[in-house]
């Protein structure tokens, strides 16, 4: 039932090394499970989305914010007569390449990489399932298909000048997911408030009507279900305004989708919110910077992050014998600072922090 702008099965189906393919599951659920049975997926629960992993349980991780992004991206993808497998495939992968500690891991990362090359997360996530993956006796990493590749490489579209949907899809619903986890593990935490959120249009919205049905509702029922209210709204209005897109600028076919906005200097993405709602969802967004992002307790653990990725990738590139073997069996030319980069990148939190206290000889 995929509609005729979708990637179809066959499409984009080819791996990098061939394989037959499988009796009862297409390319792309191939692609889901051997993500999924990665070691880089297992070690996404241990790393920090916004709250730093041992500050409690209940804040999300990469891993749930992942399946988060996942479920709500089958939704839009599978109302649009899209691959959902495809879709599904991408959001568990996105954020596989992303360093211990959130942002701070990758901007202190950068920084270090800087003359070597940078670091980047979306590249990282490529390396993982073209390269540092080892799991299969015939080649390294995943062979996934090269819609999945591609769709890794957010920045690169495959040609023309737009991804295809079902990238972009996931892409929006990654902000989706965590503008409205974000809040809710902001508020959970404390470090938001309600009143300050009542200055938030498309907060305020929610909550009244929330609070307008329900006079003796708890708080924090409450919260939820403004949430879920929140999430709802986003999803249904980019449903209905990707329908839109599509329609206005006569998007019938894949080759449409991807040539839609050539030689246009930014054009509107086909997968975006309409007006209305995107300026309510920046006003969000910039109140979940100035607030959470930003927030004190937030900065210090951010800058504490940056320093001890600092400090492990000081002593890895000056003991680089100390790292697993595994690290030097490869085929390829890269050098040791970029064999170090992978190295900590692939680390979760916890394992950050053992090492750290290992360097600075806290404890054995
Ligand atoms: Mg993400």
């Amino acid at each position: 039932m995929l509609a005729q702008y979708a990637v179809a099965n066959n499409r984009l189906s080819e791996r990098e090394h061939e394989e037959p393919g499988h009796e009862y599951r297409s390319a792309f659920q191939r692609d889901r499970d051997r993500i999924v049975h990665s070691k880089a997926f297992r070690r996404l629960e241990y790393k920090t989305q916004v709250f730093v992993n041992h500050l409690g349980d209940n804040f999300r991780t990469r891993l749930t914010h992942s399946i988060e992004v996942s479920q709500i991206a089958r939704t839009v993808s599978r109302s649009l007569n899209l691959n959902e497998d495809l879709t599904e495939t991408l959001a568990l992968a996105h954020d596989l390449g992303h360093p211990p500690f959130g942002h701070a891991g990758e901007r202190g990362l950068h920084r270090l990489m800087k003359n070597h090359g940078g670091f980047d997360h979306n590249e990282q996530s490529l390396r993982i399932v073209t390269r540092l993956e080892r799991r299969y006796p015939l080649f390294d990493g995943l062979n996934l298909t090269q819609a999945t590749r591609l769709g890794l490489q957010k920045h690169t579209p495959p040609q023309g000048s737009s991804h295809f949907l079902e990238c972009q899809v996931v892409d929006l619903c990654d902000e989706i997911a965590y503008n409205n986890h974000d809040l809710d593990d902001g508020l959970d935490s404390g470090y938001l408030n309600l009143e300050d959120l009542s200055s938030i249009s498309l907060w305020k919205r929610l909550w009244e009507q929330v609070n307008a049905e329900f006079s003796e509702i708890d708080q924090t029922v409450a919260i939820r279900h403004t949430i879920r209210g929140l999430i709802n709204l986003m999803v249904s209005d980019l449903i209905e305004n990707v329908k839109e897109n599509l329609r206005r600028h006569n998007i019938e076919t894949f080759e449409d989708v991807l040539a839609y906005g050539e030689g246009e200097e930014s054009p509107t993405p086909l997968v975006s919110f309409s007006e209305p709602l995107r300026s309510e969802v920046i006003q969000l967004k910039k109140y979940l910077f100035r607030n959470l992002y930003r927030h004190a307790e937030v900065v210090t653990m951010n800058a504490r992050a940056e320093e001890i990725v600092s400090r492990l990738f000081g002593f890895f590139t000056g003991n680089i014998e100390i790292m697993p073997q595994e690290y030097f069996n490869r085929d390829d030319q890269d050098d040791h600072y970029r064999i170090v980069a992978d190295f900590i990148a692939g680390m979760t939190d916890r394992y950050a922090l053992h090492w750290n206290r290992k360097i600075l000889g806290v404890d054995g």
